[in-house]
C-alpha cells in the first residue's frame, strides 16, 4: 500500500499527517495529489468522506510553500477554494490550518451570513489561500477587498451542488476575475451533464479521477427498507427508536418543514436531538452540528442541502424518513453511515406514493434492498398514494418560511 510519504510532500506536511494519525493516502488523495503537483486540470467524482479535500489541499499547500513569500504583510492570495455552503467551507478552511500549521502559510474563510467587518480584517492581513462562498466572494472583490490577479490554483468543490443552487453565473465570474494562466480543479460528488459541460468551459486538458463511492458506500451499508402508511411514519420511527436503533441516529427529511415537524415530535417524546436546514441561522446551524458530534444528542434530523459534505463521524445509523426523488441522493445519504471499513445501517421508510423512489434507487445501486416486514405498521400492498387534500398547502409553508421569503435569501 502507498504511504504518504512517497507522495513528495514536505517534511511539515507530513509532519501534520503524522500527528492527525494519516499514514496512507486514500483513493482520491493517490490520484489526485500527483496530478495536482503536476500542474494538471483536474476532474474528480468523489464525495465526501473519500478523503476529497486533503486530496487538493496537501497538493495546494506543497506548491505554495514551494515557493513561500518571506513577508507576511506582503502576502497575496494564491490559492482560492469555492464551496457552495458555509459549514463546507469551514471544514475546508479547518482542513487546511491543519495540514498547514507547521509552515508560514495562512488560510481563511469568507462566507456570508454574518457579519462582514472581521472577514475584511482577516483578508487585509494577508493570506495565501482563501476559501469563500461565491456570494460573500463577489460582494468582497467589489468592494476591492479581495484581490484575485496572483491566483495559481482554482479549486471548485461540490460542483454539482453549486450548480443545483444557482451559482453558475458567480462561479464562471469568478473564474473571469482569476488569472487565465491558472490551475482548475474540479471535485463533484455526480457527474451530471452540466457539470461535464462546466468542465469543459473552464479546465484546460483536464485529467479524469474517479472513485466510484457507490458499490462501496452500498456494499458496507446494511440496508432495510419498510413500507408503511405516510399517517403512520412517525409511529415507526418512534417505535424504531425505543427498540432497535441504538447509537447516533441521522435522520433525513426531503423538507424543511418536515425536519420542524419531526424535531418537535421527538423533543415532545424525550429524545434529545438537533436539527440543520436552510432557514436556520448559521449560528444555530453549527450548534446543531456540534451538539451531535460531542454527543450531547444522540439524533440529528436534517434537509439532504444543509447536510450535504458536512463530515461526521461515527453515525450508526441513517433513517431515510423521506425517500429522496433523486437515487444519487439514497446513496450520498446512507454513506454517511458504515464509514471507513466502519458496518452502518440504514431505515427506508416508504409510504405508497414513494414506490417509484425505491425501483429507481434499486435500479441505481444494482442490488435489491431487504424489506423488514415484521413492524406494527405495515402498507397495505394494494394502498394508493395519498392525495394531498389542499394540494401542496403545507408542503409549500415549509419549503419557504416568512421570515426567509422577508429576507429574499436563497432557499437553502
Ligand atoms: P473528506 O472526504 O475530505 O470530507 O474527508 C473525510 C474524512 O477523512 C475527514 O475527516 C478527513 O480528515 C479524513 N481523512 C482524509 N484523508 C485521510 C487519510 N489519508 N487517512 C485517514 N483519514 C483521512
Amino acid at each position: 500500500m502507498m504511504q504518504f510519504k512517497e507522495l513528495a510532500l514536505n517534511k511539515p506536511i507530513l509532519k501534520a499527517l503524522t500527528e492527525k494519525g494519516y499514514t496512507i493516502p486514500t483513493l482520491v488523495q493517490e490520484q489526485t495529489i500527483p496530478l495536482v503537483l503536476d500542474k494538471k486540470d483536474v476532474i474528480a467524482s468523489a464525495q465526501t468522506g473519500t478523503g476529497k479535500t486533503a486530496a487538493f489541499a496537501l497538493p495546494i499547500l506543497q506548491l505554495l510553500f514551494d515557493k513561500q513569500d518571506a513577508s507576511k504583510k506582503g502576502k497575496k492570495i494564491r490559492a482560492l477554494v469555492i464551496s457552495p455552503t458555509r459549514e463546507l467551507a469551514i471544514q475546508i478552511e479547518d482542513n487546511f490550518k491543519t495540514y498547514s500549521r507547521y509552515t508560514n502559510l495562512r488560510t481563511t474563510v469568507v462566507y456570508g451570513g454574518t457579519s462582514i467587518e472581521p472577514q475584511k480584517d482577516v483578508l487585509k492581513k494577508g493570506v495565501d489561500i482563501l476559501v469563500a462562498t461565491p456570494g460573500r466572494l463577489l460582494d468582497l472583490h467589489k468592494q476591492g477587498i479581495v484581490h484575485l490577479d496572483f491566483i495559481e490554483t482554482l479549486v471548485l468543490d461540490e460542483a454539482d451542488l453549486m450548480l443545483d443552487m444557482g451559482f453558475i453565473d458567480d462561479i464562471k465570474k469568478v473564474a473571469r476575475l482569476c488569472p487565465s494562466e491558472k490551475q482548475t480543479l474540479l471535485f463533484s460528488a455526480t457527474m451530471p451533464y452540466k457539470v461535464v459541460e462546466l468542465a469543459k468551459t473552464m479546465l484546460k486538458d483536464a485529467v479524469k479521477v474517479e472513485v466510484a463511492p457507490t458499490s462501496s458506500t452500498v456494499k458496507s451499508v446494511h440496508q432495510l427498507l419498510y413500507y408503511v402508511p405516510k399517517p403512520k411514519k412517525i409511529e415507526l420511527c418512534l417505535h424504531l427508536l425505543r427498540n432497535t436503533i441504538k447509537g447516533n441516529i441521522l435522520i433525513f427529511r426531503r423538507t424543511k418543514y418536515g425536519v420542524d415537524k419531526l424535531e418537535k415530535t421527538l423533543l415532545r417524546n424525550g429524545y434529545k436531538v438537533a436539527s440543520i436546514h436552510g432557514d436556520k441561522t448559521q449560528h444555530l446551524r453549527q450548534e446543531a452540528l456540534q451538539q451531535f458530534k460531542e454527543g450531547e444528542v444522540a439524533v440529528l434530523i436534517a434537509t439532504d442541502v444543509a447536510a450535504r459534505g458536512i463530515d461526521i463521524k461515527n453515525i450508526d445509523a441513517v433513517i431515510n424518513f423521506d425517500l429522496p426523488n433523486v437515487s444519487e441522493t439514497y446513496v450520498h445519504r446512507i454513506g454517511r453511515t458504515g464509514r471507513a471499513g466502519k458496518s452502518g445501517i440504514s431505515y427506508s421508510f416508504c409510504s405508497a406514493d414513494e414506490k417509484e423512489y425505491v425501483l429507481s434507487i434499486q435500479k441505481l445501486i444494482n442490488k435489491h434492498i431487504d424489506v423488514e416486514e415484521e413492524h406494527p405498521y405495515p402498507l397495505d400492498p394494494k394502498a394508493k398514494p395519498e392525495i394531498h387534500k389542499s394540494p401542496g398547502s403545507k408542503y409549500k409553508k415549509g419549503r419557504k418560511s416568512v421570515a426567509s421569503k422577508k429576507k429574499k435569501k436563497r432557499w437553502y
